[in-house]
Formats: C-alpha cells, structure tokens, sequence
C-alpha cells in the first residue's frame, strides 16, 4: 500500500481549513497545514474580528451623546485612530498565536509558506514536496473591485484596516454587508461618509424590509446614501480624490472604498495540474461531501462560495474531518443560518425572507413591529428598532425571523437553536418575556399585520 506524509495537507490556515485540520487531527490523522500569511485568514486578519473591534469603537460616538440624557455631562471627546488600529493589531497578532497554538497543540504541522497542488496526491511548499492520501483546499477569497478609470485610487475592506487616518470624507460603493458595516465604522468615528448602491435596495439577500429600514436608519445617523447611482470614475486632485458619480456629480473625497463583492482564492494554486474543476465564478467545485472531482482532494469555506461566513466554513470544515477520519456520511446542513450585519443599528436574519416565504408556502402570516427602544426615551436618540417573523399559516411554523436594532445579532442566536427545533408560533407566544428587553418583542406579537 502507498504509503504518504500525511493524511490531510489542509492548504489555507481560515477559518475553515484550521477547524477541519484541527478535528482531523484528533480523530487520529496526520496532517499539516501550509498558509502563506498570518494564520486566521479573512476573519481574524480582514474581516470579523477588526471589523467588530472597531464597530466597537464607533458606536461610543452615539453612546457619548446619549449618555446626556441619563445626567452624565462629559468633556471634550477626541477620537485617535492611530490608538485605534495599534490596539486592533496587537490583538490580532494574539490570535495569530492562539491559532498557531491550537494547530501545535493538536499535532498538526503547520507550514509557512504558498502551497501549490503538483497531483492529486503531492503539494508543494517552499520547494519541498509533501505527500498526502488527503488534500482539503480552504484558501478563502479576496475582494475585488470594478474596473473603471481610476481604480487604482481606490481601496478594499483589505486596506481599510490599515488606513493610516481617518479620512475626512469617504465614498463607498456597495450595498451588502461590508458597504454598511464599513460604512457606519467611519461615520461613527466621524468621517463624513456618502454610500452609493447600484441598485434600489441594499441588503438585496435580506428580506427587503430590512434594508429600507436600515436606509432610514442611517440617514438619521448622517450618512448620505445615494441609490441607483455607481462610480464612474476618479481622478487624483492633489491629495484627495474627484469621484464622478452617475447622478451627475462629482464628489471631493479622500477615501474610496469599493464593498463590491469577493472573489474565490485559486490562482496560484496548481488546480490545473490536478485537473481540479472550477465553476464560471472560479469557485471550486464540489458535491454534498465537499470532493471535487478529484479523488480525494476537498475544498471548504469562500473557495467554494457557497455561503460566506466564518461559522458556516468551521461547520463545513468539520463535516469533511469527521468524514474522513470518523468514517462519518455526514451532511450540511444550510438551512436557518442565523447571521447579522454589524451597521449602525445592527442587522441580523434567520430563516425565510417575506418574499421566499410566499414563493414556497400558500398562506403566510407577517408579524412585525417598529418601535423606540426604552433607552431612547431618555438618550434623545430617535433610532428606532424593527422585528419581523414570518409563519407558516397551515403548519403554524415560524419560517423566517429578522430585525434591525441593538445586539440584533445576539437576540437572534437564540432564536435560532428554537427554529432549528422548528418552533412553532404558538410555541413562540407562549414563551415568557424578559422585561424590559428589546428580544420580548418577539414573543408579544400576537396580531398578523398581513
Ligand atoms: P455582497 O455580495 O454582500 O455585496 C456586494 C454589493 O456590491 C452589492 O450591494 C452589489 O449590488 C454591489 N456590487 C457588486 N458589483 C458591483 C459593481 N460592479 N458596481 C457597483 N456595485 C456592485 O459583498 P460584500 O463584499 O459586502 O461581502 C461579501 C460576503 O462576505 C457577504 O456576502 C457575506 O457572506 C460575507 N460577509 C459577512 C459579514 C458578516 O457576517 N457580518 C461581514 C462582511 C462580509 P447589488 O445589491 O445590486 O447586487
């Protein structure tokens, strides 16, 4: 029998690929992982963890001015984003080396280094060859840009986190998740900030209620949206920039972020010499056990873009270890994954929107509520919250749950171990309240609104 290095060789140290490599090595594998930059990928370097770091530090803004209202009169505020970005750094670098440590610690050898797949069984680091019966690719994506005159002047998520200041008037282009988080972060530490999104919508995955309400939200907070407008072009002007829009204007800034989407990380990466199969997007593809169409070579996470978030990857990168070294059949499961956008106010969803509810189910009940949390009767903020849930009127079901407003992230996660029961509404209705709390919304709305 052939014998080779390694079990697995995990190439990409993300989310995903540490978890799988992690798991497979204490179900008894041999395994070793090769990432080319600091371990954590896109959520602890680029996305997540800096992102709510300074999410974090953005929403003091609103905190300091409310805090009047409760008799606390405060000095003068300075915000120092260089403190900021240094304190953000350092810890990222100790999760650097908590994933360093977790990886050593379960046995697996970590390897610093690009890998590139030579065969279906060899990789290549550094100029060594490693061997192994198993290869799972968790690369993850990067975000990428519109080509447009001037471009170039432009920056990602990527460069946002190391900006080295605030900028003073900021242009960003996106609707989705990293637009509205990026941009609530700089509008809450005081940068003028106007968002600009193709479409009529943003949040255009969510149920739409969400986004139009978001909009309200943040133009109350002062960012300056413009839909159905794109960037044209930009052009340097000393040492800030002219951003041509479609609406006919042209914007002074000093910073241009473009939020438009990610893109799966395979170049590089040897695929051709596997003959490993891409889809039109260039994500890898793969069938409900996460094989390509290689034997025993796998792929997880944004590589794959199936949904990109962090938990959904640890998930997929745990279904391939026990699959392969427990001699499991196991499945995954993408139904109800709760998630939440960090914007100002935050955003999270689970289940159904309004609209795919009415696609799959004849008759459907709305349940909704818009209000003023109890804080702001105090704080003189006039920031307002909105709960949704969407039921199954036949099956009585909840199918769908969604809210804009504080921690809306945090309230959700609990809702969805009910709905992965498939809680009822009944069930819902007669769970008792937490006052006063903004989640007992959920579990007080007794009157359809449709
Ligand atoms: P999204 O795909 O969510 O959004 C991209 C946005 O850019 C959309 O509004 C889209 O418009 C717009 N867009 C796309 N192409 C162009 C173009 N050529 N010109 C102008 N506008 C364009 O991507 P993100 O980059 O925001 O995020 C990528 C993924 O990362 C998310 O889908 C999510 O899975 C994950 N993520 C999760 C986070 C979390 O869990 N909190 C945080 C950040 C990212 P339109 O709506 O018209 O298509």
């Amino acid at each position: 029998m052939h014998t080779y290095d390694y079990d697995l060789f995990t190439i990409g140290g993300g989310s995903g690929g540490v978890r799988a490599s992690r798991f497979a090595a204490q179900y008894g594998a041999r395994v070793a992982l090769a990432e080319s930059g600091p371990l954590g990928g896109t959520c602890v370097n680029a996305g997540c963890i800096p992102k709510k770091l300074m999410s974090y530090a953005a929403h003091y803004h609103n905190d300091f001015e409310e805090a009047a209202g409760f008799g606390w009169s405060l000095g003068e505020q300075r915000f120092d984003w260089p403190t900021l970005i240094a304190n953000k750094d350092k810890e990222i670098a100790r999760l650097n080396g908590i994933y360093k440590q977790i990886l050593t610690n379960a046995n697996v050898n970590v390897i610093a280094g690009h890998a590139q797949i030579v065969d279906a069984h060899t990789v290549v680091v550094n100029g060594t060859n490693y061997s192994a019966h198993n290869i799972l690719i968790a690369t993850g994506g990067h975000p990428i840009k519109p080509e447009l005159p001037g471009s170039e002047l432009s920056i990602t998520s990527d460069e946002f986190f190391h900006l080295p200041a605030l900028p003073n008037h900021a242009v960003v282009q996106g609707g989705g998740y990293i637009a509205v988080e990026l941009a609530s972060i700089l509008n809450g530490l005081g940068c003028r900030v106007t968002l600009v999104q193709r479409g009529s919508q943003i949040l255009r995955s969510m149920d739409t209620d969400l986004g139009h309400f978001l909009i309200a939200e943040m133009r109350k907070k002062g960012v300056e949206i413009a839909l159905d407008t794109r960037i044209l072009s930009i052009a340097a002007h000393g040492d800030r920039k002219q951003v041509a829009l479609s609406d006919g204007r042209t914007l002074d800034s000093d910073c241009i972020l473009f939020a438009t989407g990610r893109k799966p990380n395979v170049r590089g990466l040897g695929l051709e010499n596997a003959g490993v199969l891409v889809r039109e997007n260039g994500a890898i593809s793969v069938d409900e056990h996460f094989a390509t169409n290689v034997p025993h070579i796998y792929a997880i996470g944004d590589v794959i873009d199936r949904v990109a978030l962090t938990p959904v990857a640890l998930a997929e990168g745990m279904v391939v270890a026990a699959n392969l070294f427990q001699h499991g059949r196991k499945l995954m499961s993408y139904e109800n994954i709760p998630t939440a956008v960090f914007s100002h106010p935050n955003v999270a969803t689970l289940g159904m929107t309004e609209a795919k509810a009415r696609e799959k189910h004849a008759h459907v009940n709305i349940f909704k509520s818009e209000f003023k949390a109890l804080k702001h009767t105090l704080s003189g903020s006039s920031e307002r919250c909105l709960m949704k849930m969407i039921v199954d009127a036949d099956t009585d079901r909840v199918l769908g749950m969604h809210m804009v407003g504080p921690d809306a992230g945090e309230i959700i996660q609990g809702f969805a171990v009910a709905m992965q029961c498939g809680v009822t509404k009944a069930q819902v209705d007669a769970t008792i309240g937490v006052h006063p709390t903004i989640a007992e919304e959920f579990v007080t709305m007794r009157t359809a609104v449709v």
